[in-house]
């Protein structure tokens, strides 16, 4: 089955997995930190603080910055859940906003969601597309609001050669298995605000700090959030292929854009020219009229050997938030989840498993031209 996305582990990262094995700490040891410089060199910003997972990442920051009960925060519904969760679970507010059809947050219905209540935006860059981080941030300034980016999908994406991680408040990455690089699990907040980082590095285990010799004081609560120094040797050998993987994975969706360039029945994600996408995800999206018969489609794609995936299904269409917050319904965004299949597009795959691809999706596409829906 070709996935959609995975993660490719070399021999160098399991030598350098090893070595950690072989050695005295596998807790709180050097790597960690030389993970985290590593993240900074890679993005431009100056401080990263590694998480666990993104999820834990994505808690840090919402209580770096004091988001609490009663506040609002603007983001987008196709996301994984816990880019709301996660300020739902400190006693805040999610403030949907619609999205585009390329996944990513409408900046123009942002301005009309902002309350007195309103605290930050969280803009997600689905698929690895940097969101229009420009006008999101003109909007935040004249409101006075924070901007934490969900990256979980962007490392190494960038806006006019400025690395995504640099830009905003603070932003979150995930390592987990199939994210750009992966630690196993784990993830990172990078920020430009040692405040910030200083408070994350609190949060992430138990709030403590070293005094002299044994004596330590807890200061404020925290957790046990730390990476290990297993993953994080993995992280520092995984972050040096990381522009070797969005090189394949680019050259694997410039090759499905130039088969796709004519057809009608669907569309895909168009990447503006002075940006780069990791290209986490390569997502198609589907007309409407070939939305009754998506599940049917997505079916003979498995059969075929595509391990392809829907991202994602509005967070407040789950039953966690319909029962909290009611029923709710953005028309883009509803219209993305009937439309988005992503396809295998990954670091492992060789160009005759694109061609193969493109070929099968096109194949199976095609027989819908004329009669639409067999149901
Ligand atoms: C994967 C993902 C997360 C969560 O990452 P974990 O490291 O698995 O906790 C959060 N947001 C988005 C957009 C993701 O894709």
């Amino acid at each position: 089955m070709l996935s959609y996305s995975t993660q490719l582990i070399e021999a160098d990262d399991i030598a350098a997995v090893t070595e950690v094995l072989h050695g005295q700490l596998l807790a709180q040891g050097p790597k960690v930190a030389e993970f985290e410089e590593a993240l900074c060199r890679y993005t431009g910003s100056e401080y990263a603080v590694a998480f666990n997972s993104a999820t834990s990442a994505l808690s840090g920051a919402y209580h770096a910055c004091d988001i609490t009960k009663d506040d609002e925060i603007i983001t987008s519904a196709i996301s994984f859940v816990s880019t709301s969760n996660m300020f739902v679970d400190v006693g805040a507010k999610p403030v949907w906003c619609d999205v585009k059809l390329d996944g990513n947050i409408d900046e123009n219905g942002i301005e009309k969601l902002i309350t007195s209540k309103t605290k930050a935006i969280v803009p997600i860059h689905f698929a690895g597309k940097p969101v229009s981080l420009i006008k999101i941030h003109e909007i935040a300034k004249k409101h006075n609001l924070l901007v934490i980016e969900d990256a979980a999908h962007a490392l190494g994406s960038s806006i006019d050669s400025k690395k995504i991680g640099s830009f905003s408040d603070m932003t979150i990455f995930s390592f987990h298995a199939i994210k750009p690089i992966t630690t196993s699990e784990g993830g990172a907040v990078l920020t430009n605000d040692e405040n910030y980082a200083n408070k994350l590095k609190l949060f992430r285990s138990h709030g403590i700090i070293k005094k002299k010799l044994w004596n330590s004081d807890m200061v404020s609560m925290g957790y046990n959030y730390r990476l290990t120094e297993v993953a994080a040797a993995l992280g520092i050998s995984q972050l040096k292929k990381l522009d070797r993987f969005i090189t394949i994975r680019n050259n694997i969706a410039n090759y499905f854009n130039e088969r796709f360039k004519n057809e009608k029945l669907f569309f895909t994600q168009r990447i503006e020219s002075n940006t780069i996408t990791s290209r986490h995800l390569y997502p198609i999206i589907l007309n409407p009229e070939l939305h009754c018969c998506k599940e049917e489609i997505f079916a003979q794609l498995q059969q075929k050997g595509l391990g392809v995936q829907v991202h994602y299904k509005p967070i407040y269409q789950n039953s966690f938030y319909e029962e909290k917050f009611g029923k709710f319904a953005l028309p883009v965004t509803n219209d993305f989840y009937r439309s988005e299949i992503s396809l295998p597009c990954n670091q492992t795959m060789s160009m005759e498993d694109a061609k193969y691809v493109a070929d099968t999706f096109l194949d199976i596409i095609h027989k819908y031209t004329h009669r639409g829906c067999s149901f």
